[in-house]
């Protein structure tokens, strides 16, 4: 197979063999970047230089006879809301088109000691916000698998990197579905960790009781790979759970029996397609085949989870996104004959329609008069939503269920009907909302187009969505197909 259509476990096989160089593998992936990122545009910031001699580097330890880290020369596209170093961090927003990070985020440190290529910044929706990419203020990133259609979002331009093999691993950010549902439908695995894992030192703030940082990868092997890089204690974010490190390739075992996994009612019986739901079914015999116990389950508020979501997210975002003001950092409108002229006028012009929305709906939210009938409730609701959860699992281990309504849908489908768009993530909401770990993987096809399936373990049960992932994918192709997009490259 091609050198940038490999998983970073076997690319690492081949530079601890010396059959390739880390240096090949940067010139492959920048290659295949030469033939397919016009069509599918993953990228707003490229560094070309920087990647190729993060990658000597590499290649002058192996010769030194050094000891390679896992990620070491794997080439890794970043989402644009994680600050890098001297490297443009723009949010996918007018607002920060200029603003060059003085410090690495955590992450990126952490992939930086691994010797991993850092080798460009990912197109998202602006601010996180969305679920398509196309509320990226510069350009829409296309779904691999069909341009014509949406990646997901707002980790598009992650997800669709690692599908078309213009990166080998990337990362995301899950507030409501984020890293699940683009890598749902561009076929790859994402993985939102437990609230706490992984340090959000860097991470630009959309809505902060909900925002983690997760791997976006081509399998499960990488998934414990870049988990293992990323997590764990960080002084630096006071929201980062204490704990010991976790070796996450430990639960890469391909064996389920005796798992108890429920099947959410809610999330099965209405608004989602036929087809998608039929793939839900087998991947539950798929594992029930391999000797897990498969029973139904309730989440009875399940249907409040939109609607709190859309409450404390835009409050969360309204006073968090009140710093681009025009005074410190990013854009500033010009010409202005005050400081209020200027911070009006520069929000204006530095915000984009949907990012505006949200901090209207936000700012209503927790206006005095209504921050009891909208935001209060909103939070009592999250408790419900919460309990649900522990309720189910009393009796379960896992919960399995759609990641997505459907498939990729048409680029500008949804972008008249912010309720259409807001929906394409009420499977992937709830989950954020009480804290827990979860994942989308590869579950099947529909007409060409990947389908994920998601599952949703307890809190820091990282683990067991790796062992049962692990082991659907061990029975199954679906990772393993690429999409039928052009380009040739280096192949071996
Ligand atoms: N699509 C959801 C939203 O627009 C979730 C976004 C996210 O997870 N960052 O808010």
């Amino acid at each position: 197979m091609d050198l940038y259509y490999l998983p970073a476990h076997e690319l690492h096989r081949l530079l601890v063999r010396r059959e390739v160089s880390a240096v090949e593998i940067c010139r492959a992936v920048f290659e295949r970047i030469a033939a397919v990122e016009e069509t599918v545009r993953s990228y707003l910031t490229l560094d070309r230089d920087g990647a190729l001699a993060r990658a000597a580097a590499v290649d002058r330890e192996l010769r030194a006879g050094g000891e390679l880290a896992p990620l070491a020369g794997i080439p890794f596209g970043i989402k644009d809301n994680i600050c890098t170093r001297g490297l443009v961090t723009t949010c996918a927003s007018k607002m920060l088109h200029n603003f060059v990070p003085p410090y690495d985020a955590t992450v990126v440190e952490r992939l930086n000691a691994q010797k991993a290529v850092l080798i460009g910044k990912t197109n998202m929706d602006e601010f996180a916000m969305g679920s398509s990419t196309e509320h990226s203020a510069y350009f829409a990133t296309r779904n691999p698998w069909d341009p014509n259609r949406v990646p997901g979002g707002s980790s598009g331009g992650s997800a669709a990197a690692v599908a078309a093999g213009t990166a080998i691993c990337a990362l995301g950010s899950d507030t409501g579905g984020s890293i699940r549902q683009p890598a749902a439908l561009c076929g790859v695995v994402g993985m939102k960790p437990t609230y706490g894992l992984v340090s959000r030192y860097g991470l630009v703030a959309f809505a902060s009781s909900l925002d983690q940082i997760g791997p976006i990868t081509r399998d499960f092997t990488d998934c414990a790979l870049v988990l293992n890089a990323i997590s764990g204690h960080d002084a630096r974010d006071s929201t980062s759970a204490p704990g010991e490190a976790v070796d996450y390739t430990s639960f890469l075992v391909d064996d389920v029996r005796g798992l108890r996994i429920g099947l959410p009612r809610e999330y099965l019986d209405s608004g989602l397609d036929e087809g998608v739901r039929q793939i839900v079914k087998e991947a539950a015999a798929v594992l029930e085949a391999r000797g897990a116990c498969l029973e139904e389950v309730t989440l009875p508020h399940t249907a409040y989870a939109l609607p709190a979501y859309y409450l404390i997210a835009p409050a969360e975002a309204s006073s968090n996104l009140a710093r681009y003001d025009g005074v410190r950092y990013g854009y500033r409108m010009p010409d202005q004959d005050n400081v209020i002229d200027m911070t009006r006028a520069t929000r204006r012009r530095g915000f984009g329609a949907e990012v505006k929305r949200r901090i209207m709906l936000g700012t209503y939210a927790l206006s005095a008069g209504y921050y009891d009938a909208y935001y209060l409730k909103a939070l009592r609701v999250r408790t419900l939503i919460r309990r649900d959860f522990e309720q189910a699992f009393e009796k379960f281990d896992l919960l399995l269920a759609p990641t997505t309504p459907e498939p990729a849908f048409p680029i500008g489908d949804k972008t008249e009907d912010p309720i259409k768009m807001y929906l394409s993530d009420v499977f992937t909401l709830a989950v954020n909302l009480a804290g827990l770990p979860a994942v989308s993987l590869p579950g099947g096809f529909l007409n060409g187009l990947p389908v994920g399936i998601q599952l949703i373990g307890k809190p820091f049960a990282e683990g067991t969505l790796l062992r049962a992932g692990y082991t659907f994918q061990q029975s199954t192709d679906h990772h393993r197909r690429r999409p039928p997009l052009g380009g040739g490259g280096v192949s071996r």
